[in-house]
Order: C-alpha cells, then structure tokens, then sequence
C-alpha cells in the first residue's frame, strides 16, 4: 500500500518558503534519493509515525543516538525530572561530573574530558587543541571520513601528497585547509608516504575507526596499526572521532575493538556525541591529562560553550549510559543487528541481487556490491539509482533507511524480532523488482 504523502509535502512547501532547503541539516532533504522527505509527529520505541499517520520502522534513530529506542521510560523520567530542576545554569553542576566519570569508566583511554553540544564543535575543539598542544599546524584526515563541518575539515584530497587539500564548500577560504592533508582510507603505503614527507610538521591524524558516513567501512587492523605507530614515532596525536562509534559498536566504542587486535591499542584523544547524549545536544572530547591540561582555564588553548554540559542534556546521557551498561546489553544488540543483515544478505543473494554488508555492535551498513569496499572511491562505485529504488521499496513498505547510500544504519535494543522480520520481509519484495532493469 502507498503512503498519503500529502501532509508532508505540504509540510515540505510551508518549510521550504523559510528555511533553506526545508530542512535545518541537508542529508534530511532526500536530495540523494529524490521524493518527499517524512516530516516526524512522533515516536515511541523502534518506530516513529510521519504527519499522514504512517508507521516507520526506525534504522536511523536521529543517526545513532537513539540506542535504547525513542521514549525509553528510564531516560524519560531521568529527562523530566532534571526539567524541573533547571534547563540551564551556566554554572557547573554535578551530573557534569557524574557524566564525564562515565564516560572515562567505559573509555579509560580517556583521561580527562570537556563536554560539548555537537560533535562539530568536539571534532573542532580537539583539532585545536592538538595543534595548541603540539606546536604544529597540519593534520590528517581521510577521504569519506566526516568530523562535522568546521572549516578546516571540509576539504577534498589535492592532487598528490605534497599538496594539500581544497574546500568542499564554498565559504571555505584555500588558506583555512592549507594544512589539512586528506589520503586515502585503509591506503597503508600513502599513509607512509605522507609521514615520511610530513611527519614533523604533523598535530595529528583525525579518523572514523568504523567509517560511518561513507556507509560502513572498517580500518582494517594493519592501517590501523601503522596509524598508531606513525602517529607516535613523529609526535603526532592519533585521534579517534568516535562520535558515531562511540558507545555504538561496542560498550567501549570502537578503540575497544581494535584493542582486541592490537595488545594495548589506544588512541591518543577520543570525540563523543550521538550516544553519549542519548537524543540531546551533548558531546565531548578528551584524552591524556597532559593534553586537556592545555585547554583554557589551565593552559592556553581556548575553547568555551554557554549550553556546554547543559543539565537536561546530561541527565539524559547518564541515564542512556546506565541502561547500556547493563549485563548482557551489547550482546543482545549485536546480535539484532547480525540477524538483520544476515536477514537481508539472504533475502538479496535468493533474489541474485549483489550485496554485501557488516556490521558491529549496533551499527551496520550494506552495498549493492559483490564484496565490501575500503574506501570512499569503491563505495561510491555502487549504483545509486538501484539504491534509491531500493529505498524507496521499503521506505513504501514502512521501512526507514538512510535516504543516501553513503550512510550507515543503526538498530536499538527496542527493535523486536517481530520489526526485523517485517523489514526482511519487505526487502525481499523489493530485491524481486531490483533484478529488473
Ligand atoms: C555526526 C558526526 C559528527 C558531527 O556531529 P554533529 O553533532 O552532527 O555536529 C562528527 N563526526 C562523526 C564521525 C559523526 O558521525
């Protein structure tokens, strides 16, 4: 049955008329797959319901941060009890101290922390704060890899090694991303490369452990081996956005994954957000206590924020950390998330349909590829008008993707196996029409 599009198309027009686009982040506009973005009213568990009434199961979850599912009681009643003592104080409190205590709990490469309110801002602070703590200027970041929209980091690779980036957005002036060198993800003779013409002048490297938003792309375990070791043999920070990651793939985050391949892995700072703030405003960076020692008012790398560690924002992310800290909790998860991309790798191969996916903890991806790709060039080798076919199959069927194939998807603890089922059913009806030219 098709869905009644109206109300959100006319919800779109009226938007559209004063906000640019219709929406206040661009990914939400559909542009990718074209259509009538659904316009929430609102949701409850692993489902959310649009303005003509119609059911979605959820495999966003505001692109990640709704883990325990929407309107968890716990985090509802932790939420509307911290309402009524206060939105904002612009003064310290204790839940701040209970969160970042928490936090360093479940990531102890971290030693100290500041909290933020979007993970733009904690990729940024970090940024700056490697370079404050360095003494040097240039960076690393990886083709495909996002770390929010800081000018700096909005940058596509130039035409070799021993030159540097060029803005992906306008606004961005060539000076701000001079310094910026971008290279290839999981490229271990390019990162070699760059180390060995640069490595002096280096801050840092910046990357997404598990890339989530080229799709899901893994660092295979030897990058991410000589990321570390070259990050350390030239004194260069090695820092893990973990925003996506963070308390998603495993309870402690990707760093933690890694470390069960390389004895002792850590990195040296970690960005959070998404999970950490469970649906509101809330993120953080930190690292050794040398480093964050150097952040203003103790060292002299500014860095501030009005709304930073807001007490609504944090009660909210403590009381997701407390139901994702339970026994047992990332193992249900994984394995939810398994049984649906192993669901859908069966309902495409029975169909002849090329696929492949992952997944880790709470978080997966899929390709209309024959194998996994590696990089931001293999991922963007995959027909985008099938996948938009596709989307548009199950988003009928009320199933709810990513509306662009360079993102990743994410299950919660709220999904039943009943939600799986249906959404493997429904991909099935639609891997029967993509074989069709
Ligand atoms: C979402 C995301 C960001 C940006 O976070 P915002 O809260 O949207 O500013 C940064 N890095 C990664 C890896 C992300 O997934």
């Amino acid at each position: 049955m098709k869905p009644n599009t109206d109300h959100n198309e006319a919800l779109f027009e009226r938007a559209k008329r004063f906000i640019p686009g219709g929406v206040n982040s661009p990914v939400r506009a559909f542009k990718a797959v074209g259509g009538t973005p659904r316009f929430v009213q609102r949701a409850q568990g692993a489902h959310f319901w649009d303005a003509n009434g119609q059911r979605y199961i959820d495999y966003i979850g505001s692109w990640g941060p709704m883990i325990l599912g929407h309107g968890h009681p716990a985090v509802l009643q932790a939420v509307q009890k911290a309402l009524l003592e206060g939105f904002s104080f612009g003064a310290p409190t204790e839940r701040e101290v209970e969160l970042a205590e928490a936090i360093i709990h479940l990531v102890p490469s971290i030693e100290m922390l500041r909290l933020v309110s979007s993970g733009t801002e904690a990729g940024m602070s970090a940024i700056r704060l490697a370079r404050g703590a360095t003494g040097r200027s240039k960076f690393i970041k990886f083709e495909g890899c996002y770390h929010g929209h800081a000018d700096a980091l909005l940058v596509k690779a130039g035409s070799g090694l021993a030159t540097f980036g060029n803005p992906t957005s306008a606004g961005v002036p060539p000076e701000v991303v001079r310094d910026t060198l971008v290279l290839e993800y999981n490229n271990v003779k390019q990162l070699e490369e760059a180390f060995a013409l640069h490595g002096r002048e280096l801050a840092c490297l910046i990357i997404e452990p598990i890339a989530g938003n080229m799709n899901f792309v893994r660092a295979s375990v030897p990058f991410m081996q000589r990321c570390r070791e070259l990050c350390s043999q030239h004194g260069a920070l090695l820092i893990f956005d973990e925003v996506m990651t963070g308390c998603r793939v495993a309870l402690g985050s990707a760093q933690s994954v890694y470390a069960q391949s390389i004895p002792g892995f850590a990195p040296d700072m970690t960005v959070l957000g998404k999970v950490i703030g469970g649906g509101m405003p809330l993120a953080a960076f930190g690292g050794s206590r040398a480093v964050m020692e150097q952040l203003a008012p103790l060292g002299p790398v500014y860095q501030a924020g009005t709304l930073s560690g807001n007490p609504v924002a944090t009660a909210c992310g403590l009381a997701t950390l407390q139901e994702i800290t339970r026994p047992g909790f990332f193992e249900d998860l994984s394995r939810k998330t398994r049984a649906l991309v192993d669901g859908l790798t069966g309902a495409a191969r029975d169909a002849g349909v090329a696929f492949s996916a992952d997944s880790e903890g709470g978080m997966f991806g899929f390709f209309l590829l024959d194998a996994l790709p590696q990089n931001y060039t293999q991922v963007m080798k995959s027909d985008g008008a099938r996948f938009n076919r596709l989307f548009h199959g199950l988003l009928e069927r009320g199933v709810y993707l990513a509306p662009a194939l360079y993102e990743a998807g994410f299950v919660s603890a709220a999904h039943s196996a009943q939600d799986i089922a249906e959404t493997v059913g429904a991909a099935r009806e639609v891997f029967q029409t993509l074989q069709k030219p």
